[in-house]
């Protein structure tokens, strides 16, 4: 912005005076000059300091300007621009603010012949009712949005020029091409603009209007404030943008006349369709447009204070199952029938699938405190969603539904945030392409992925390279939808959720060994489910139930899935406490209430079977084996290593720094059991961490302070609370 040494603003009102503002308090922009057809308006600006000098007549300075602002009604940008075309040096740089930008290209063209490359059309997302000098503010930029469309023939060191100039003015500037710019401001503004001037009308000419606006609530007064707005500027607008604005008008009067045609004939699960996806929607667009999370994400620094605990006691039940949760919405959907379900967990990658489904067309009611009512549309009933599925950080929700979705008759794009971005897909790309599916992933074989509709699957035989869980759930699913009998056989154990919980759908799965097998073309029955609580949750309770002196805590409906107990095989081993009671079976999975009472525990040497099943609980098992007798050894664990942070090296630094004597291997850990001190120790922003050092706090001599825990919210929201309800001490604090 250096060359910039004298700007011209042409229509000094709401967005030009701001405008003007922003730039001078920045120091940008050298000398201002403001023209507005209104010599009082020019007066009041230079009075107030919007500007240095100026006057009506725009001629007198066009040639000495360096950048020139043009910020009149798009209906007028034309006759400035005249004024401009004869005085212009080519080296200014001009720029627009209008609300339509077609419309003034059109403009531009007709005046030029072509656009100049010095301009550059710009339209700022932000403004307010008001017009005019004194409705000016020098902070309405302030993090909102410019959209810039510069053209192929633009200077790109012009378009740098006016970027700068809207991030000097606390805007953050996007580029978008001129078409999609008009599209997208028809359907996110200029219709609902429409909407309110049109309701208000309406309303205003029945005979007891009066009496109608008397009773009006917050709903009417929000929905029609911009009904307030500058009726000629708006009137401008239609014209400027009449092809894009008419368009959404008529997708908006489809959307009407469906919803009309609900209502006329009672139509409970058409409108409730409507309306669940759009309170999603209107949850969901913003996140999509930010790319951003689905859950608030802590931002803040958290970090853990705990005292040494009591005796504990107490009932709870932890946060529902994430394995669990994720599948009762896609098998939800897929069955024939409403499936309810309790103890859903409302995480942010549980909460992508079922976004996920809405978007193609699934009623889905909830989550409300846990619960979720699904509307299935049976194995053939989804719909191809408006745009791509966007599945957030879940790499679960993105392979499993590659498989579901390798079978359907439509194309679809998933898609997900940065970090889901970089990681590898073709290990469930590859089978799925052996079964015919099309399937295309961007470079090294990460998503997005496409998946085209249409193919018609073959069953097959596939032994897998790795073990993997998600690989083998997503081959059965798209097994669902393939011709003759689909076989996975899995080089190690790994989670059996997928083949249990089709099993609770009514649909069959044999399995042998390693091998699991279906037939496609089946049906899925609609089946309620209580989602168990997470084990690996209820696994920190386990070890301070047992660590604590004199305590005994229930807790409730965890998920036994045998391939998910090596915390309850490992913690009897070492001479746990742990009974099982009201065993029953949900949706195809085992479930019990867990009975923990204080047990003296002893070091043992992990068995090796066990260790891919608590996998995840080990950073807590390393703090039952500080509290043990003896030494416990750990061997064949490396996975450990490249969790959320490396468990080995973390949790032997912390158990070090609380006194404990540990020997770390490439593969596991030696950990002597002893005396537990106080101390400081870091969680890595690991939250299996951060909530192991909390539970060694029961037996610690001193306070333990535990820093970066903010990630326990996302992962166990409410785990602080439960932990102290059944007597722990753990205080948060905002670093
Ligand atoms: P405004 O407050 O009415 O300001 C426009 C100013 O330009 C008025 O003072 C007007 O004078 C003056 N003007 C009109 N024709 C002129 C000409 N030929 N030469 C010099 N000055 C002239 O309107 P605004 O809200 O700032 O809108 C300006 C532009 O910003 C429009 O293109 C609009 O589409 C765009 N925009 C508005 C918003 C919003 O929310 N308001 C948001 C984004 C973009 P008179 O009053 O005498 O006509």
């Amino acid at each position: 912005m250096k060359s910039i040494k004298k700007t011209l603003v042409i229509g000094l009102g709401l967005i030009g005076g701001s405008l003007a503002l922003a730039l001078r308090k920045a120091g940008l922009a050298g000398t201002i000059i403001g023209c507005d057809r209104d010599q009082e308006e020019v007066d009041l600006a230079i009075q107030i300091g919007m500007i240095d000098q100026g006057s009506t007549q725009a001629e007198d300075w066009i040639a000495e300007a360096d950048l020139i602002i043009v910020s009149v009604p798009v209906i007028a940008m034309e006759s400035v621009m005249e004024q401009l075309k004869p005085l212009l040096r080519p080296d200014t740089i001009v720029t627009d603010v209008g609300s339509s930008k077609g419309s003034v290209l059109q403009s531009a063209v007709k005046i030029w012949g072509a656009l100049p490359a010095n301009f550059i059309l710009g339209h700022p997302i932000a403004g307010s009712e008001k017009s005019g000098v004194s409705a000016a503010l020098v902070d309405l930029y302030q993090n909102h949005k410019v959209i810039l469309t510069p053209a192929p023939e633009n200077n790109p060191q012009a378009v740098s020029v006016v970027s700068q100039m809207w991030q000097a003015a606390g805007a953050e500037v996007l580029t978008m091409d001129i078409e999609r710019h008009d599209e997208v401001l028809a359907a996110t503004s200029h219709l609902p603009h429409m909407l309110a001037f049109s309701l208000v009308d309406t309303l205003a000419s029945q005979d007891e209007s009066l009496e109608i606006f008397r009773y009006a609530a917050g709903g009417f007064r929000d929905f029609t404030r911009i009904a307030a707005s500058d009726p000629v500027m708006w009137r401008d607008i239609y014209i400027a943008n009449k092809p894009a604005v008419l368009q959404a008008l008529t997708e908006f009067e489809q959307g009407l006349s469906r919803l009309r045609t609900a209502i006329e004939e009672s139509d409970s699960d058409a409108m409730l369709g409507i309306f669940t996806r759009a309170k999603a929607a209107r949850e969901h667009f913003s996140r999509i447009l930010e790319n951003s999370a689905y859950i608030p994400m802590q931002n803040k620094l958290i970090n853990y204070r705990t005292a040494p605990g009591t005796a504990l006691s107490g009932r709870i039940r932890v946060p529902g199952d994430k394995s669990v949760s994720h599948r009762s919405i896609m098998l939800g959907s897929l069955a024939e029938g409403v499936t309810h379900v309790k103890g859903f967990l409302e995480g942010e990658d549980s909460l992508a699938t079922l976004q996920a489904f809405r978007d193609m067309g699934v009623v889905i009611e909830g989550p409300h405190q846990g619960e979720v009512t699904i509307h299935g549309v049976g194995l053939n009933g989804l719909k191809k969603p408006a745009g791509a599925l966007y599945l957030g950080n879940s790499g679960t929700s993105m392979r499993l539904l590659a498989g579901l979705l390798a079978g359907q008759a439509f194309d679809v794009e998933l898609t997900g945030d940065a970090s889901l971005t970089k990681r590898p897909m073709e290990r469930v790309a590859k089978p799925l392409r052996e079964m015919g599916a099309v399937v295309e992933t961007a470079e090294g074989g990460r998503p997005p992925m496409m998946i085209r509709g249409g193919q018609s699957l073959k069953g097959i035989d596939y032994k897998m390279p790795m073990a993997s869980a998600q690989v083998k759930s997503c081959v059965l699913l798209a097994g669902l939808y393939a011709e003759g009998e689909t076989k996975t056989t899995e080089p190690a154990p790994t989670r059996d959720h997928t083949e249990r919980m089709l099993s609770g759908f009514g649909y069959e799965v044999v399995r042998d060994g390693a091998t699991a097998s279906l037939q496609g073309g089946g049906k899925l029955k609609a089946s309620d489910i209580d989602v168990p609580s997470d084990i690996s949750s209820a696994a920190f309770f386990m070890v301070a139930g047992s660590i604590a002196e004199r305590s005994e805590i229930l807790i409730e409906h965890v998920g036994m899935n045998p391939t998910r107990i090596g915390i309850v095989n490992i913690l009897r081993e070492m001479g746990a406490d742990i009974t099982l009671e009201n065993e029953s079976e949900v949706g195809g999975e085992p479930v019990a209430d867990v009975r923990v009472r204080s047990a003296d525990l002893k070091g043992i040497d992990i068995p090796q079977d066990q260790v891919p099943l608590a996998i995840d609980e080990f950073p807590v098992l390393f703090v039952a084996a500080a509290c043990a007798e003896g030494v416990t050894r750990l061997r064949g664990a490396e996975e450990l290593r490249v969790k959320e942070s490396d468990r080995i090296q973390v949790m032997a630094d912390g158990l070090l720094a609380l006194g404990i004597e540990c020997t770390v291997y490439e593969d596991g850990i030696d950990i002597v059991g002893g005396k537990l001190g106080g101390g400081r120790v870091h969680s890595h922003d690991d939250h299996r961490i951060a909530m192991s050092f909390a539970v060694a706090s029961l037996r610690a001599e001193g306070e333990i302070f535990i820093e970066d825990c903010a990630n326990v919210a996302t992962s166990f929201p409410g785990f602080v609370e439960l932990a102290n309800g059944v007597g722990m001490n753990i205080s948060v604090e905002e670093a």
